[in-house]
Order: C-alpha cells, then sequence, then structure tokens
C-alpha cells in the first residue's frame, strides 16, 4: 500500500538505504535503533575526538558534515569513519552532501577519513555520480512512499546495525 506522506530525503535517508532499504524505511518513521550498538558508539567517538582541534561540524540541507575546510574558493567535506568496512555508504552519503552544495552554486570536494587505517579516500563528484544520486532518490521515495517496510533478509551488515534487536531480536 502507498501513503501519501511526503518524506523529505536527507542524507542519512541516504546513506541507510545503501546499507539497508529496510533500514531507511525504519528511519523515516523515527523509528529509533539500538544507540548503544557499540560499532556505532565507536564510529561517534572517533568523529567526536579525532578532528577536535579544528572541527567545523556544519548543517546543510538534509545533513551535517564532521569537518568543512575551505582552500581558495574550493569547500572540501571531511567525514570520519570508524572502518572502510561499508564505505559505499558513506561514500554515496557524502556524493549526496557534494551535490546538494554543488547546487547551491559552491566549488566543492570531498574526503573520507579512516584514522585507524590512516587512509583518506578522495571523492570527486562525477556525472555518473549525479545521474546515480537522481536514481537513488527516486527509488529511496518510492520506497518510503510504502506504508510497510521491505521483508528483513539477513546479512552480514546485520550485525553492525542498529536495527539488530529490532529485525532479529
Ligand atoms: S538488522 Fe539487517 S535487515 Fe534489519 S535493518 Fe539492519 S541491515 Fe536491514
Amino acid at each position: 500500500m502507498v501513503n501519501n506522506i511526503f518524506f523529505k530525503i536527507t542524507g542519512s535517508l541516504i546513506q541507510a538505504y545503501i546499507y539497508c532499504p529496510r533500514k531507511a524505511w525504519l528511519m523515516s518513521r523515527q523509528i529509533v535503533g539500538d544507540q548503544y550498538n557499540e560499532f556505532l558508539a565507536i564510529g561517534r567517538l572517533i568523529s567526536g575526538e579525532t578532528y577536535k582541534r579544528d572541527k567545523r561540524e556544519i548543517l546543510i540541507e538534509g545533513g551535517k558534515i564532521d569537518v568543512v575546510r575551505v582552500k581558495g574558493n574550493e569547500f572540501i567535506l571531511i567525514e570520519t569513519k570508524k572502518t572502510s568496512k561499508f564505505i559505499e555508504t558513506s561514500k554515496k552519503q557524502l556524493i549526496f552532501y557534494l551535490i546538494q552544495m554543488e547546487k547551491n552554486g559552491f566549488k566543492v570536494k570531498g574526503e573520507i577519513r579512516i584514522p585507524k587505517e590512516k587512509k583518506v579516500i578522495p571523492v570527486k563528484l562525477s556525472d555518473s555520480d549525479r545521474s546515480d544520486m537522481e536514481k537513488i532518490k527516486k527509488e529511496l521515495s518510492e520506497l518510503l512512499a510504502s506504508s510497510n517496510p521491505p521483508v528483513k533478509k539477513w546479512s552480514r551488515k546485520c550485525r553492525n546495525c542498529s536495527y539488530l534487536e529490532l529485525c532479529w531480536g
């Protein structure tokens, strides 16, 4: 069944959708996962501590960025992550933010930093990123319009998911 409620697409919903469509649906209904999930807690600690000195968390339409640096006329959006596991989800979220800023006239690029692995992954927008994101947003809007969540499917991602208890407890 489809309902008429409008759900604003945010960076967090994009990330959740790439991780698991069911997660995005649950999140859109304000159903809160396990906040004490160890994986998430460590992630929060890393993003809160690692770049403490130059942390400039900013809010943009649909989400927030860990750190923003300005070099000349270019903005660099930096996200910090605990691990490169499931990095595709973080990359898509960052691409969403970059596109939002680009639409507002900013020159932007991104970086994903994984301090524990001493990795910096540059993220630059391409035409295929832009068209992929339009496709993802359309699919996500259709999913969120459904009155029921997608059927749960076990995957290795479930172990690190804040909805583990809710789905499988
Ligand atoms: S626990 Fe698994 S099925 Fe449930 S939302 Fe998370 S990833 Fe999806």
